[in-house]
């Protein structure tokens, strides 16, 4: 049952904004905090209600103490929890088709387009802040925070804030000093701006890459590809894969990076519409390198896996659009350790190297991890959890190639099963839970061999998230240490 504590609905007018604040996590109370302190500094007043279909009333009251905070809902969503003409502040983690009931003739945004509508505001007409945002399916983070240890190595003010958990607009208090921001941008984040375009434009916008993901959410793969187009079509320069399909490749001419121009089949197939581009990034076995001069030795980088070349060079590339240019790159690069939960070596015990991959929630992501060994080591591979409607049998190839055992954890474990029972190579095992999982895999390594977590799925079927599961992943590793 819904409860309403006020009946008294506010009503729009120009003087008078009123806004629904969806979904009570932590980017819904930066957005309540934000706009209780700040939207009113714009001369208008401003009305705030809360709804969270699972936090009761109380709860939702004590979240947002001190906030004046109009009007509190609970339960399923109704139309009348909004004036005609609201802005709705949705939260990245509901999916957009729960609020259908309430999005007609209102306005559907986000934590990130408040804070573009503020930088709009404020600091648009003497802007020395640069803001870079990076999308794609995989690979946000691991670039993102790559971004952001070059520039604070180079001394300059630099922030991180979107999908990586902290709401842009917790940096507000703080943006007098900041040069550059890093936003880091889910499909999700992008929904609300569909064919149209976040509120003001980025200095430089990355798509990284892009496979099927989130499907269970999004209606189909043209939306998902749509909603991470907008933030190309709302940035000033623009840095894209040129393994993405030509429909994508066409619309743009700005950046393009990828393996080198010669050796790739895709490219050869995209080579018509990359003509039109204005620069190149590229590496082959040695260099990462664009057809400006710039040029780095790959064997600087220290994080595994052609996709982290990838990502890595797709943020030199951003870093060269604003004008940098450093000869300590080379340095700082190599000091560049990657993030926890990606590719993360966690120990050898005997002779069998043990890896948390955990942030693998998809198969293209896991397809790279397993493609980071190049045959040269046997993997036991530790796979499971929610696939969400993924086709299973992609991985089926670079099983053959890389892995010996399958050892399976979560809920879809059996559609694991199903779809790799025939490959005579693997065997696959079912685990009751991944310290069953990890005990076999100990068992069964030789030297040599790499003991991955990998799973390909999300983890919410098992644990609170992934870093909850490769957290418990390497405390059981840890037990292994004799
Ligand atoms: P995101 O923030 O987009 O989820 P992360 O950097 O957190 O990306 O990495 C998520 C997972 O994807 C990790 O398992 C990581 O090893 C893998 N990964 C990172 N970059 C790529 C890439 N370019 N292609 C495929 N997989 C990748």
């Amino acid at each position: 049952m819904s409860n309403i504590t006020s009946p008294a609905q506010p009503q729009q007018n120009d003087f008078q904004e009123n806004y629904l604040i969806v979904g009570l996590g932590r980017s819904g109370l930066s957005s309540a905090k934000y706009l209780a302190k700040y939207e009113t500094t714009f001369g208008k007043t401003i009305n705030i209600s809360s709804y969270d279909k699972f936090k009761n009333i109380n709860e939702q009251k004590k979240i947002l103490k001190g906030l004046n905070v109009k009007n509190f809902y609970t339960g399923d969503i109704k139309a009348e929890y909004c004036t005609k003409g609201s802005y709705i502040v949705l939260s990245p983690g509901i999916d957009f088709n729960e609020i259908e009931e309430i999005t007609q003739g209102n306005k559907v945004v986000n934590d990130i387009f408040l804070f573009l509508k503020y930088i709009e505001k404020k600091h648009n007409a003497t802007r020395n802040l640069k803001i870079i945002g990076v999308t794609g399916t995989n690979g946000k983070t691991t670039t993102c925070s790559f971004l952001e240890h070059l520039y604070n190595k180079l001394g300059i003010n630099v922030k991180l804030a979107g999908n990586i958990g902290l709401s842009p607009l917790d940096l507000i208090d703080e943006l007098d000093n900041v040069e550059i921001i890093i936003l880091e941008i889910s499909s999700f984040q992008l929904m609300p701006f569909i064919e149209k375009a976040l509120p003001v434009k980025l200095d430089v916008g990355i798509f990284l890459n892009l496979t099927p993901d989130h499907l269970d959410v999004h209606k189909d793969m043209a939306e998902y590809t749509q909603a991470k187009l907008t933030l190309l079509s709302s940035s000033k320069r623009t840095i894209l894969n040129r393994n993405l399909d030509q429909s994508i490749i066409s619309k743009f001419n700005d950046i393009s990076f990828g393996e080198s121009l010669k050796g790739d089949i895709k490219n050869q197939h995209n080579a018509q519409a990359l003509k039109k581009y204005r620069q190149h990034f590229q590496y082959d076995r040695q260099y990462i390198f664009d057809d400006q001069g710039f040029k780095v030795s790959v064997e600087e980088l220290k994080i595994p896996g052609q996709h982290n070349i990838l990502n890595i060079m797709a943020g030199i590339a951003a870093f060269r659009a604003l004008g940098g240019s450093t000869a300590e790159l080379a340095s700082i690069l190599s000091e560049f350790k990657g993030i926890p939960h990606r590719m993360e070596w966690v120990t050898k015990i005997h002779d069998v190297e043990y890896f948390n991959d955990s942030k693998a929630t998809n198969i293209a992501s896991t397809l790279a991890a397993l493609a980071c060994f190049n045959q040269k080591k046997n993997i036991i591979l530790i796979a499971g959890g929610d696939s969400k409607n993924q086709s299973l049998l992609l991985l089926s190839e670079s099983m053959k190639k890389f892995v010996s055992h399958l050892l399976l954890i979560g809920k879809d474990a059996e559609l694991f099963v199903e779809s790799f029972k025939d490959l005579d190579s693997v065997e696959i095992v079912r685990c009751h839970a991944m310290e069953d999982a990890v005990n076999k895999a100990y068992l069964y390594a030789k030297k040599n061999d790499v003991i991955l977590l990998s799973p390909a799925c999300a983890s919410f079927d098992m644990y609170k998230n992934y870093a909850e599961r490769g957290n418990h992943f390497k405390a059981l590793v840890g037990r292994l240490i004799p």
